[in-house]
């Protein structure tokens, strides 16, 4: 079972599209692409946020 991204109704694993909007849903392929951009953007985040103890106070 699965919900539709845009319309929120229930439909069947793996249909490619809603059958009560018509809209695309995210295939597995594309899950796993989200999945890998929310890891980048996770390590991303935790790299930007680092503490420096050692880096001097420029400003
Ligand atoms: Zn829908």
């Amino acid at each position: 079972m699965g919900f539709c991204i845009a319309c929120g109704q229930q439909h069947a694993e793996g249909i490619r599209f809603c059958r009560f909007c018509g809209t695309q849903q995210p295939g597995e392929q594309l899950m796993a692409q989200l999945r890998a951009e929310a890891e980048q953007i996770r390590i991303a985040l935790t790299q930007v946020q680092p503490h420096h103890p050692g880096q001097p106070r420029t400003w």
